[in-house]
């Protein structure tokens, strides 16, 4: 197994000054993933990266008028990073540039509330799986906004932190959807950030579907009182979805009929088999699931190289390869993290506190 931990980056204050200790104490990550980019923007999108600076201008009006703090915090990003605010801007709205149909891997989250836990613990667990690109710009940032609440997270290169858990309770996991109806607007990155600001359970979802978004991601939304939501969004409309029998899975394809009939016709087959197949394994374990079932779940091999753990397909283009960069179990009541740097079949899982 390996040791390797993901670095983790302390940062407190304003906006703005989060963003530049963020920037300053991850600048190698910043810089490694512009190269990266740099390099796959052009076959990934079709574009130069020039054009997608340009496409990316057209959401930051409304970045500004729905997330002031968190465009201040980007700018702070580049500053300590020693790059350009359109570069960092660039790659925090890449989702709303890129066709992510020709995506290949994908996410798997599980929520599990505490009357489903061997210790009465509300959990929240996810495998996040990206580009190749990213291999090595992952990292987890401790954060003490001025006025709360605390929070941990992951993030990588220059991107906002957009998965994690805060003081107050409240987790969120976020997984791609592919929806129809894209357009310019607020990137979802921003209202994922968001996510981590809220204080209750309403404020989390309501973070999930601003007004004016860009698109959509499906957010597991869970709280240490075992509230457990699946909010489905694309830009122009949402569903929300409860979780009545005490767990939730999610992985890249809608659930909600009603979200269906906005969906790209030709989603990867591989969501639906890692959906399946956690559902199978977290229901063998209901009523005395651990952390180590999950760790279990988000090390399954079934459908490998597209497995839950995924692993690079080397007969793939590099700009097409993608893998599970990190797996992360957070215990929302005892406001823990355990976090594996990369594939969770090849990393051991490293405990950290809030
Ligand atoms: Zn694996």
């Amino acid at each position: 197994m390996n040791r390797q931990t993901l670095p983790m980056i302390e940062v407190r204050g304003s906006p703005y000054e989060r963003g530049k200790q963020q920037g300053e104490k991850a600048r190698p990550q910043i810089q490694k993933a512009l190269a990266g980019y740099r390099e796959t923007i052009p076959q990934a999108l079709k574009m130069t990266w020039e054009e997608a600076a340009r496409e990316a201008r057209k959401f930051l009006p409304y970045g500004e008028e729905a997330f002031p703090d968190f465009v201040l915090e980007l700018e702070g990003i580049a500053e300590g990073g020693g790059v350009s605010f359109e570069d960092v801007w660039s790659l925090n709205c890449y989702e709303g540039l890129v066709d992510t149909r020709q995506q290949v891997w994908g996410c798997t989250s599980l929520a599990v509330r505490d009357d489903q836990t061997a210790d009465g613990h509300v959990l929240l667990a996810h495998n996040e799986d990206w580009s190749s690109v990213d291999r090595g710009n992952v990292y987890l940032v401790c954060a003490e906004p001025d006025g709360g609440p605390s929070f941990i997270g992951m993030t990588y290169g220059p991107l906002l932190v957009n998965i994690g858990f805060n003081a107050e309770g409240i987790g969120v996991t976020i997984n791609s959807a592919h929806s129809t109806d894209g357009r310019v607007g607020v990137p979802r990155i921003l209202y994922s950030r968001a996510i981590l600001q809220a204080r209750t359970i309403g404020e989390a979802i309501a973070a999930c579907v601003p007004k004016l978004r860009a698109g959509g991601y499906s957010y597991l939304v869970a709280d240490s009182n075992g509230e457990l939501y699946n909010v489905e969004a694309s830009a122009t409309t949402h569903d929300i979805m409860y979780g009545r029998d005490g767990w939730l899975i999610h992985t890249n394809h809608y659930l909600s009929p009603k979200m269906q009939d906005l969906e790209e016709p030709d989603v990867h087959i591989g969501s639906i088999i890692r959906f399946h197949r956690a559902e199978r394994l977290l229901r063998s374990r209901l009523g005395q699931v651990t952390k180590g079932c999950l760790q279990g779940v988000l090390q399954d091999h079934i459908n490998w190289p597209y497995s839950i753990c995924m692993h690079e397909d080397p007969a793939r283009p590099p700009h097409q390869r993608g893998l599970t960069l990190a797996s992360l179990v957070m215990d929302l009541t005892e406001h823990t993290i355990q976090v594996a740097a990369g594939p969770p079949c090849q990393a051991e899982y490293v405990t950290y506190c809030l």
